[in-house]
């Protein structure tokens, strides 16, 4: 494989290589991504809250050093896909004051406002067939007496990636374009 055969890059094929490698193909790019990690197995292991949970089968037991040299295992996965193939499927927006400095954890603003993010939110949501859905009653409960106690606490309907969703659905993506049908050359060691 020659590297001058790409115009892009990508390292890691989790959430944020994968957008990034699917924007740069869609804008005409030829762009290979690269992942430290292998497939995973699909003999049902990965279902298997024992293996997965108690035991983390398939967690990463590499060792990193941390700002004064000490050895930490984080929780990382190195998979085709990452952490994005084990996460819990809320995808939530962040609100609007999460934008705004916050001098108690010594944070500055973001230079950009919701406002600017929200077509990609939706482009991403879209892409990604997020719905909104109530609230499981465990949950609901426990905002209802949060609520109760103090009315700085808001509900909402939690937006989840749902699937599969069914091929009737007005809610589809619309389909690429032959032009714009994106090509990625993806590649694992
Ligand atoms: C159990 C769990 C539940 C979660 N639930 C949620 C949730 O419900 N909602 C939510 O928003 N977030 C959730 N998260 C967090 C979310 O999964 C991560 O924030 C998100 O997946 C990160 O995406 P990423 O692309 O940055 O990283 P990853 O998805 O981890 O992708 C990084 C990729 O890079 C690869 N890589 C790393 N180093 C190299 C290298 N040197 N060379 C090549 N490849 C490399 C890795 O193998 C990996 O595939 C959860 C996380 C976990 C672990």
């Amino acid at each position: 494989m020659s590297p001058q055969q790409y115009d892009a890059i990508v390292v890691g094929s989790g959430a944020g290589g994968a957008a990034a490698a699917y924007k740069l193909a869609l804008g005409g790019l030829r762009v290979v991504v690269l992942e430290k990690g292998d497939h995973l197995p699909t003999d049902g292991s990965t279902l298997d809250i024992r293996r997965v949970v108690h035991q983390g089968e398939f967690l990463s037991r590499e060792p990193w050093l941390d700002g004064h040299g000490r050895r930490i295992v984080p929780e990382e996965h190195f998979n085709v896909g990452g952490k994005t193939k084990w996460y819990g499927a809320a995808l939530l927006r962040f609100a609007e004051s999460e934008f705004a400095p916050d001098a108690a954890h010594g944070c500055r603003g973001w230079p950009l406002a919701l406002g600017e993010l929200a077509p990609y939110y939706e482009e991403a949501e879209r892409l990604l067939g997020v719905r909104f859905i109530d609230n499981e009653p465990d949950l609901a409960r426990i905002l209802a007496h949060l609520q109760r106690q103090s009315s700085g606490w808001d509900s909402l309907p939690t937006s989840r990636r749902m699937a599969p969703r069914p091929r009737t659905s007005t809610a589809l993506p619309p389909p690429l374009t032959s032009r714009a049908r994106p090509s990625v050359r993806f590649s694992h060691n």
